[in-house]
Protein backbone atom coordinates (compact mmCIF):
# COMPACT_ATOMS: atom_id res chain seq x y z
CA UNK A 1 0.00 0.00 0.00
CA UNK A 2 2.94 2.31 1.17
CA UNK A 3 4.75 1.62 -2.32
CA UNK A 4 1.77 2.49 -4.54
CA UNK A 5 0.98 5.49 -2.49
CA UNK A 6 4.37 6.83 -3.36
CA UNK A 7 3.83 5.97 -7.23
CA UNK A 8 1.10 8.08 -6.74
CA UNK A 9 2.95 10.87 -5.14
CA UNK A 10 2.46 10.61 -1.68
CA UNK A 11 5.51 11.04 0.36
CA UNK A 12 6.16 8.82 3.71
CA UNK A 13 6.34 12.06 5.62
CA UNK A 14 2.16 12.99 4.59
CA UNK A 15 1.45 9.23 5.15
CA UNK A 16 2.54 8.96 8.60
CA UNK A 17 0.84 12.98 9.13
CA UNK A 18 -2.49 11.90 7.84
CA UNK A 19 -2.53 8.86 9.29
CA UNK A 20 -2.32 10.06 12.97
CA UNK A 21 -5.50 12.18 12.06
CA UNK A 22 -7.12 8.96 10.30
CA UNK A 23 -6.49 7.35 13.71
CA UNK A 24 -9.12 9.76 15.78
CA UNK A 25 -11.97 9.41 13.33
CA UNK A 26 -13.19 5.69 13.25
CA UNK A 27 -15.82 6.25 15.18
CA UNK A 28 -17.31 9.31 13.20
CA UNK A 29 -17.05 7.07 10.26
CA UNK A 30 -18.49 4.54 11.98
CA UNK A 31 -21.86 6.52 12.35
CA UNK A 32 -21.57 7.43 8.81
CA UNK A 33 -21.57 3.54 7.57
CA UNK A 34 -24.50 3.41 10.06
CA UNK A 35 -26.80 5.42 8.30
CA UNK A 36 -25.55 4.29 4.74
CA UNK A 37 -26.69 1.13 5.99
CA UNK A 38 -30.21 2.90 6.68
CA UNK A 39 -30.55 4.61 3.73
CA UNK A 40 -29.10 1.57 1.55
CA UNK A 41 -32.14 -0.32 3.04
CA UNK A 42 -34.90 2.51 2.46
CA UNK A 43 -34.01 2.44 -1.20
CA UNK A 44 -33.76 -1.20 -1.72
CA UNK A 45 -37.34 -1.39 0.03
CA UNK A 46 -38.57 1.58 -1.78
CA UNK A 47 -37.25 -0.47 -5.36
CA UNK A 48 -39.27 -3.90 -4.18
CA UNK A 49 -41.87 -1.65 -2.95
CA UNK A 50 -42.26 -0.17 -6.34
CA UNK A 51 -41.90 -3.64 -8.30
CA UNK A 52 -38.66 -2.40 -10.36
CA UNK A 53 -37.94 -4.85 -13.07
CA UNK A 54 -35.40 -5.59 -15.80
CA UNK A 55 -37.79 -3.81 -18.15
CA UNK A 56 -37.80 -0.43 -16.63
CA UNK A 57 -34.49 -0.03 -17.86
CA UNK A 58 -35.44 -0.46 -21.62
CA UNK A 59 -35.07 2.80 -23.87
CA UNK A 60 -38.07 4.99 -25.14
CA UNK A 61 -38.03 7.70 -27.69
CA UNK A 62 -40.61 10.37 -28.97
CA UNK A 63 -43.63 11.20 -27.04
CA UNK A 64 -42.34 8.03 -24.20
CA UNK A 65 -46.30 7.00 -23.80
CA UNK A 66 -46.17 4.19 -20.59
CA UNK A 67 -42.81 4.26 -20.35
CA UNK A 68 -42.46 1.72 -17.76
CA UNK A 69 -38.95 2.74 -16.08
CA UNK A 70 -40.17 5.93 -15.60
CA UNK A 71 -43.72 5.40 -14.47
CA UNK A 72 -41.48 2.98 -11.31
CA UNK A 73 -38.72 5.29 -10.70
CA UNK A 74 -41.07 8.25 -9.92
CA UNK A 75 -42.62 5.37 -7.62
CA UNK A 76 -39.65 4.65 -6.77
CA UNK A 77 -38.69 8.50 -5.67
CA UNK A 78 -42.08 9.16 -3.80
CA UNK A 79 -41.40 5.89 -1.58
CA UNK A 80 -37.81 7.31 -0.93
CA UNK A 81 -38.83 10.59 0.21
CA UNK A 82 -41.91 9.47 1.89
CA UNK A 83 -43.99 11.78 -0.59
CA UNK A 84 -47.67 11.06 -2.73
CA UNK A 85 -45.33 11.76 -6.09
CA UNK A 86 -42.10 12.40 -7.38
CA UNK A 87 -41.37 14.00 -10.86
CA UNK A 88 -37.64 12.40 -11.77
CA UNK A 89 -36.77 13.46 -15.53
CA UNK A 90 -33.66 13.75 -17.80
CA UNK A 91 -35.41 16.98 -19.39
CA UNK A 92 -34.67 18.91 -16.16
CA UNK A 93 -31.31 19.41 -16.52
CA UNK A 94 -30.07 20.88 -13.04
CA UNK A 95 -30.65 21.73 -10.05
CA UNK A 96 -31.22 25.07 -10.29
CA UNK A 97 -33.87 24.01 -13.20
CA UNK A 98 -35.20 21.73 -11.08
CA UNK A 99 -36.27 24.67 -8.43
CA UNK A 100 -37.34 27.00 -10.91
CA UNK A 101 -39.24 24.47 -12.22
CA UNK A 102 -40.47 23.65 -8.64
CA UNK A 103 -41.32 27.42 -8.23
CA UNK A 104 -42.79 28.56 -11.34
CA UNK A 105 -45.27 25.74 -11.23
CA UNK A 106 -46.41 26.64 -8.08
CA UNK A 107 -46.58 30.34 -7.73
CA UNK A 108 -49.09 32.70 -9.58
CA UNK A 109 -49.08 36.54 -9.99
CA UNK A 110 -50.17 38.45 -7.19
CA UNK A 111 -48.55 35.41 -4.80
CA UNK A 112 -45.39 35.49 -2.61
CA UNK A 113 -42.45 33.16 -1.93
CA UNK A 114 -40.63 33.86 1.46
CA UNK A 115 -36.96 32.64 1.74
CA UNK A 116 -36.81 31.75 5.62
CA UNK A 117 -33.09 30.87 5.01
CA UNK A 118 -31.89 33.87 3.97
CA UNK A 119 -29.66 34.58 0.87
CA UNK A 120 -30.67 31.48 -1.65
CA UNK A 121 -28.39 30.03 -3.80
CA UNK A 122 -27.00 32.10 -6.29
CA UNK A 123 -28.05 31.14 -9.19
CA UNK A 124 -31.90 31.45 -7.89
CA UNK A 125 -31.20 35.50 -7.30
CA UNK A 126 -32.15 35.22 -11.63
CA UNK A 127 -34.87 32.79 -11.07
CA UNK A 128 -36.73 34.78 -8.63
CA UNK A 129 -35.51 38.13 -9.58
CA UNK A 130 -33.14 39.50 -6.95
CA UNK A 131 -31.44 40.35 -9.54
CA UNK A 132 -33.27 41.52 -12.75
CA UNK A 133 -33.60 38.60 -15.28
CA UNK A 134 -35.54 37.79 -18.19
CA UNK A 135 -38.15 35.18 -17.11
CA UNK A 136 -37.91 35.59 -13.46
CA UNK A 137 -40.55 34.99 -11.20
CA UNK A 138 -40.80 39.28 -10.46
CA UNK A 139 -41.51 39.47 -14.50
CA UNK A 140 -44.49 37.25 -13.60
CA UNK A 141 -45.80 39.45 -10.73
CA UNK A 142 -44.50 36.95 -7.97
CA UNK A 143 -42.97 39.19 -5.34
CA UNK A 144 -40.36 38.01 -2.91
CA UNK A 145 -39.26 38.47 0.87
CA UNK A 146 -36.42 37.02 2.78
CA UNK A 147 -35.90 36.22 6.24
CA UNK A 148 -32.09 35.87 7.98
CA UNK A 149 -30.95 33.27 9.38
CA UNK A 150 -30.38 34.34 13.14
CA UNK A 151 -26.30 35.35 13.76
CA UNK A 152 -26.65 31.50 15.44
CA UNK A 153 -27.59 29.91 12.12
CA UNK A 154 -31.13 29.36 13.68
CA UNK A 155 -34.62 30.19 12.05
CA UNK A 156 -36.01 33.69 13.43
CA UNK A 157 -39.21 32.54 13.84
CA UNK A 158 -40.68 36.06 14.95
CA UNK A 159 -39.26 37.38 11.87
CA UNK A 160 -40.80 34.41 9.92
CA UNK A 161 -44.24 35.54 12.10
CA UNK A 162 -44.28 39.20 10.80
CA UNK A 163 -43.26 38.27 7.48
CA UNK A 164 -45.48 35.80 6.36
CA UNK A 165 -48.79 37.72 5.19
CA UNK A 166 -52.24 37.67 3.24
CA UNK A 167 -50.13 36.98 -0.30
CA UNK A 168 -47.83 34.30 0.87
CA UNK A 169 -48.01 31.13 -0.95
CA UNK A 170 -44.88 29.73 -0.57
CA UNK A 171 -42.08 29.31 2.02
CA UNK A 172 -38.75 28.21 0.56
CA UNK A 173 -35.93 26.83 2.38
CA UNK A 174 -32.72 25.72 1.87
CA UNK A 175 -31.20 22.66 3.48
CA UNK A 176 -27.49 23.12 2.39
CA UNK A 177 -25.37 26.48 3.50
CA UNK A 178 -24.17 26.22 0.00
CA UNK A 179 -20.78 28.49 -0.76
CA UNK A 180 -21.89 30.24 2.48
CA UNK A 181 -20.60 30.06 6.02
CA UNK A 182 -23.69 29.84 7.50
CA UNK A 183 -24.64 26.35 9.31
CA UNK A 184 -26.23 23.89 7.45
CA UNK A 185 -29.61 22.91 8.70
CA UNK A 186 -30.14 19.59 10.03
CA UNK A 187 -34.01 18.08 9.22
CA UNK A 188 -35.10 18.28 12.83
CA UNK A 189 -34.29 21.73 13.01
CA UNK A 190 -36.16 22.41 8.77
CA UNK A 191 -38.53 20.48 10.48
CA UNK A 192 -39.14 23.03 13.14
CA UNK A 193 -39.76 25.72 11.00
CA UNK A 194 -42.01 24.01 8.97
CA UNK A 195 -44.22 23.02 11.74
CA UNK A 196 -44.49 26.95 12.74
CA UNK A 197 -45.23 28.15 9.36
CA UNK A 198 -48.16 25.37 9.18
CA UNK A 199 -49.17 26.11 12.12
CA UNK A 200 -50.05 30.05 10.92
CA UNK A 201 -51.09 29.17 7.69
CA UNK A 202 -51.71 25.09 6.35
CA UNK A 203 -52.33 26.26 3.24
CA UNK A 204 -48.97 27.74 2.56
CA UNK A 205 -46.66 25.37 0.52
CA UNK A 206 -42.81 24.45 2.19
CA UNK A 207 -40.35 23.81 -0.40
CA UNK A 208 -36.92 22.87 0.72
CA UNK A 209 -33.69 22.81 -1.83
CA UNK A 210 -32.29 19.96 -0.65
CA UNK A 211 -29.08 19.92 -3.15
CA UNK A 212 -26.25 18.09 -1.21
CA UNK A 213 -28.40 16.78 2.23
CA UNK A 214 -29.94 13.74 0.57
CA UNK A 215 -28.93 10.48 2.56
CA UNK A 216 -26.53 12.63 4.89
CA UNK A 217 -29.27 11.79 7.86
CA UNK A 218 -31.40 9.04 7.66
CA UNK A 219 -34.38 11.32 7.51
CA UNK A 220 -35.52 13.59 4.65
CA UNK A 221 -36.91 17.48 4.95
CA UNK A 222 -39.64 15.93 3.79
CA UNK A 223 -39.94 13.16 6.23
CA UNK A 224 -41.03 16.78 8.45
CA UNK A 225 -43.55 17.55 6.68
CA UNK A 226 -42.04 19.90 3.53
CA UNK A 227 -44.57 20.00 0.87
CA UNK A 228 -41.61 19.45 -1.86
CA UNK A 229 -38.29 18.26 -2.14
CA UNK A 230 -36.11 19.38 -4.77
CA UNK A 231 -32.83 18.58 -6.17
CA UNK A 232 -29.89 17.30 -8.57
CA UNK A 233 -29.28 14.13 -9.88
CA UNK A 234 -25.48 15.18 -10.23
CA UNK A 235 -25.27 15.42 -6.88
CA UNK A 236 -25.86 12.94 -4.09
CA UNK A 237 -29.46 11.17 -4.92
CA UNK A 238 -27.61 10.16 -8.56
CA UNK A 239 -24.60 8.20 -7.01
CA UNK A 240 -22.39 9.44 -9.94
CA UNK A 241 -23.95 7.49 -12.50
CA UNK A 242 -26.96 9.58 -13.49
CA UNK A 243 -25.54 11.57 -16.59
CA UNK A 244 -28.11 14.49 -16.17
CA UNK A 245 -31.47 15.19 -14.03
CA UNK A 246 -32.93 16.46 -11.37
CA UNK A 247 -36.09 15.42 -9.06
CA UNK A 248 -39.35 17.23 -7.16
CA UNK A 249 -40.42 14.91 -4.59
CA UNK A 250 -43.73 16.14 -2.92
CA UNK A 251 -47.34 16.49 -2.91
CA UNK A 252 -49.80 15.08 -5.68
CA UNK A 253 -50.51 18.77 -6.49
CA UNK A 254 -47.42 20.37 -5.91
CA UNK A 255 -45.69 17.63 -7.94
CA UNK A 256 -48.87 17.56 -10.65
CA UNK A 257 -48.32 21.87 -11.02
CA UNK A 258 -44.58 21.14 -11.70
CA UNK A 259 -45.22 18.41 -14.39
CA UNK A 260 -47.68 20.93 -16.04
CA UNK A 261 -45.23 23.16 -16.51
CA UNK A 262 -42.16 21.09 -17.19
CA UNK A 263 -44.04 19.51 -20.42
CA UNK A 264 -47.59 21.05 -20.74
CA UNK A 265 -50.60 21.55 -19.45
CA UNK A 266 -52.93 18.92 -20.36
CA UNK A 267 -49.88 17.08 -20.86
CA UNK A 268 -48.26 16.93 -17.71
CA UNK A 269 -46.45 13.65 -16.70
CA UNK A 270 -47.82 10.93 -19.72
CA UNK A 271 -45.01 12.40 -22.13
CA UNK A 272 -41.00 12.36 -21.71
CA UNK A 273 -38.68 9.73 -23.29
CA UNK A 274 -36.08 8.34 -21.50
CA UNK A 275 -33.88 7.63 -24.29
CA UNK A 276 -31.66 5.17 -22.11
CA UNK A 277 -31.28 6.57 -19.19
CA UNK A 278 -33.05 5.17 -16.26
CA UNK A 279 -30.27 2.38 -15.78
CA UNK A 280 -27.84 4.83 -14.45
CA UNK A 281 -31.14 6.79 -12.51
CA UNK A 282 -32.03 3.50 -10.50
CA UNK A 283 -27.99 2.18 -10.14
CA UNK A 284 -27.48 5.34 -9.16
CA UNK A 285 -30.25 6.26 -6.86
CA UNK A 286 -29.09 2.41 -5.38
CA UNK A 287 -25.27 3.72 -4.61
CA UNK A 288 -26.29 6.96 -3.62
CA UNK A 289 -26.10 6.06 0.15
CA UNK A 290 -22.57 4.88 0.04
CA UNK A 291 -21.44 7.55 -2.40
CA UNK A 292 -22.78 10.22 0.21
CA UNK A 293 -21.33 8.32 2.68
CA UNK A 294 -17.78 8.25 1.17
CA UNK A 295 -18.28 11.87 0.34
CA UNK A 296 -19.12 13.04 3.76
CA UNK A 297 -16.18 10.79 5.21
CA UNK A 298 -13.39 12.90 2.60
CA UNK A 299 -15.04 16.14 3.89
CA UNK A 300 -14.51 15.21 7.85
CA UNK A 301 -11.08 14.38 6.98
CA UNK A 302 -10.07 16.92 5.38
CA UNK A 303 -11.87 19.22 8.11
CA UNK A 304 -10.18 17.57 10.74
CA UNK A 305 -6.61 17.49 8.93
CA UNK A 306 -6.22 20.80 8.02
CA UNK A 307 -8.12 22.04 11.57
CA UNK A 308 -5.40 20.49 12.69
CA UNK A 309 -2.94 22.52 10.58
CA UNK A 310 -4.13 25.78 11.84
CA UNK A 311 -6.30 26.86 8.98
CA UNK A 312 -9.81 27.66 9.82
CA UNK A 313 -12.63 25.00 8.54
CA UNK A 314 -16.11 25.25 8.17
CA UNK A 315 -18.29 23.49 9.64
CA UNK A 316 -15.44 22.66 12.39
CA UNK A 317 -13.86 18.58 12.79
CA UNK A 318 -15.80 17.78 15.44
CA UNK A 319 -19.31 19.38 13.89
CA UNK A 320 -22.31 17.50 13.23
CA UNK A 321 -22.59 17.31 8.90
CA UNK A 322 -25.99 17.81 7.59
CA UNK A 323 -24.20 18.63 3.93
CA UNK A 324 -21.01 16.77 1.96
CA UNK A 325 -19.63 20.67 1.21
CA UNK A 326 -16.31 21.41 3.35
CA UNK A 327 -14.61 24.69 2.69
CA UNK A 328 -10.85 25.41 4.31
CA UNK A 329 -9.50 29.07 4.66
CA UNK A 330 -5.64 29.20 3.39
CA UNK A 331 -5.90 32.80 3.70
CA UNK A 332 -3.14 33.30 0.63
CA UNK A 333 -4.14 32.81 -2.97
CA UNK A 334 -0.99 30.10 -2.79
CA UNK A 335 -2.83 27.80 -0.56
CA UNK A 336 -5.97 27.26 -3.23
CA UNK A 337 -3.97 27.06 -5.72
CA UNK A 338 -2.04 24.38 -4.49
CA UNK A 339 -5.36 22.50 -2.74
CA UNK A 340 -7.17 22.35 -6.10
CA UNK A 341 -3.92 21.14 -8.07
CA UNK A 342 -3.59 18.09 -5.68
CA UNK A 343 -7.23 17.26 -6.23
CA UNK A 344 -6.89 17.48 -10.00
CA UNK A 345 -3.88 15.31 -9.36
CA UNK A 346 -5.72 12.80 -8.19
CA UNK A 347 -8.36 12.52 -10.58
CA UNK A 348 -8.99 9.19 -12.71
CA UNK A 349 -9.93 11.95 -15.60
CA UNK A 350 -8.03 14.49 -16.81
CA UNK A 351 -5.28 14.05 -13.76
CA UNK A 352 -2.72 15.77 -15.85
CA UNK A 353 -3.95 18.60 -16.59
CA UNK A 354 -3.01 22.03 -13.98
CA UNK A 355 -6.07 23.74 -13.32
CA UNK A 356 -5.10 27.35 -13.28
CA UNK A 357 -7.50 30.90 -12.33
CA UNK A 358 -9.54 32.21 -14.49
CA UNK A 359 -12.33 34.85 -14.93
CA UNK A 360 -15.37 33.13 -15.21
CA UNK A 361 -18.94 34.08 -15.93
CA UNK A 362 -21.21 34.69 -12.86
CA UNK A 363 -17.97 35.83 -10.52
CA UNK A 364 -16.63 38.76 -9.18
CA UNK A 365 -12.96 37.33 -9.19
CA UNK A 366 -10.62 35.12 -10.94
CA UNK A 367 -11.42 30.83 -9.76
CA UNK A 368 -9.64 27.80 -9.55
CA UNK A 369 -11.77 24.68 -10.24
CA UNK A 370 -10.34 21.35 -9.70
CA UNK A 371 -12.25 18.03 -11.12
CA UNK A 372 -11.83 15.36 -13.06
CA UNK A 373 -14.95 14.05 -13.37
CA UNK A 374 -16.93 11.29 -15.26
CA UNK A 375 -19.96 13.41 -15.90
CA UNK A 376 -19.49 16.64 -16.54
CA UNK A 377 -19.86 19.37 -14.01
CA UNK A 378 -20.86 16.26 -11.60
CA UNK A 379 -20.29 18.27 -7.76
CA UNK A 380 -20.63 14.47 -6.02
CA UNK A 381 -17.30 13.53 -8.13
CA UNK A 382 -14.59 14.80 -6.19
CA UNK A 383 -14.17 18.57 -6.81
CA UNK A 384 -12.88 21.85 -5.51
CA UNK A 385 -13.27 25.67 -6.33
CA UNK A 386 -11.97 28.31 -4.97
CA UNK A 387 -12.48 31.93 -5.71
CA UNK A 388 -9.06 33.70 -5.68
CA UNK A 389 -9.96 36.61 -3.05
CA UNK A 390 -9.97 36.79 0.20
CA UNK A 391 -9.86 35.00 2.70
CA UNK A 392 -8.73 32.63 -0.20
CA UNK A 393 -11.10 30.12 1.16
CA UNK A 394 -11.57 26.51 -1.44
CA UNK A 395 -14.84 24.80 -1.26
CA UNK A 396 -14.44 20.92 -1.74
CA UNK A 397 -17.15 17.93 -1.90
CA UNK A 398 -17.66 14.35 -2.83
CA UNK A 399 -15.51 11.50 -4.04
CA UNK A 400 -17.68 8.33 -5.00
CA UNK A 401 -15.28 5.90 -2.85
CA UNK A 402 -13.59 7.01 0.26
CA UNK A 403 -10.55 5.90 -1.40
CA UNK A 404 -10.83 8.18 -3.56
CA UNK A 405 -11.59 11.41 -1.87
CA UNK A 406 -9.03 10.27 0.49
CA UNK A 407 -6.51 10.19 -2.23
CA UNK A 408 -7.17 13.89 -3.46
CA UNK A 409 -7.14 15.21 0.14
CA UNK A 410 -3.32 13.56 0.63
CA UNK A 411 -2.36 15.02 -2.71
CA UNK A 412 -3.94 18.62 -1.80
CA UNK A 413 -1.73 18.36 1.34
CA UNK A 414 1.50 16.59 -0.32
CA UNK A 415 1.08 19.90 -2.90
CA UNK A 416 1.11 22.25 0.41
CA UNK A 417 4.03 20.58 1.68
CA UNK A 418 6.20 20.57 -1.44
CA UNK A 419 5.25 24.49 -1.67
CA UNK A 420 6.64 25.05 1.79
CA UNK A 421 2.81 26.06 2.73
CA UNK A 422 2.60 23.92 5.38
CA UNK A 423 4.48 22.58 8.06
CA UNK A 424 4.26 20.04 10.50
CA UNK A 425 5.05 22.54 13.73
CA UNK A 426 2.09 24.15 13.51
CA UNK A 427 -0.21 21.31 14.16
C1 LIG B 1 -25.92 23.01 -6.51
C2 LIG B 1 -27.01 23.72 -5.84
C3 LIG B 1 -28.04 24.31 -6.56
C4 LIG B 1 -28.07 24.39 -8.06
O1 LIG B 1 -27.83 23.21 -8.71
P1 LIG B 1 -27.14 23.20 -10.16
O2 LIG B 1 -27.22 21.79 -10.56
O3 LIG B 1 -25.76 23.71 -9.97
O4 LIG B 1 -27.94 24.10 -11.03
C5 LIG B 1 -29.04 24.92 -5.84
N1 LIG B 1 -29.03 24.95 -4.49
C6 LIG B 1 -28.04 24.41 -3.76
C7 LIG B 1 -28.07 24.48 -2.27
C8 LIG B 1 -27.00 23.76 -4.42
O5 LIG B 1 -26.02 23.21 -3.71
Amino acid sequence: MEKLYEALGISPEVSAYAQKILAGLSERFQKIDETAEYNQLKVIKAMQDARVCAECFQATTGYGYNDLGRETLEKVYANVFHTEDALVRPQITCGTHALALALSANLRPGDEMISISGKPYDTLEEVIGIRPSCGSLAEYGVTYRQVELLPNGTFDLEGIRSALGEKTKLVAIQRSKGYLTRPTLSVEQIGEAIAFVKKMNPEIICMVDNCYGEFVQQMEPSDFGADMVVGSLIKNPGGGLAPIGGYIAGTKTCVERAAYRLTSPGIGKEVGATLGVMQSFYQGLFLAPTVTAAALKGAIFAANLYESLGFPVVPGGKEERYDIIQAVEFGKPEGVIAFCEGIQSAAPVDSYVTPEPWAMPGYDSDVIMAAGAFVQGSSIELSADGPIKPPYAVYFQGGLTWPHAKLGILKSLQRLYEKGLVTWENA
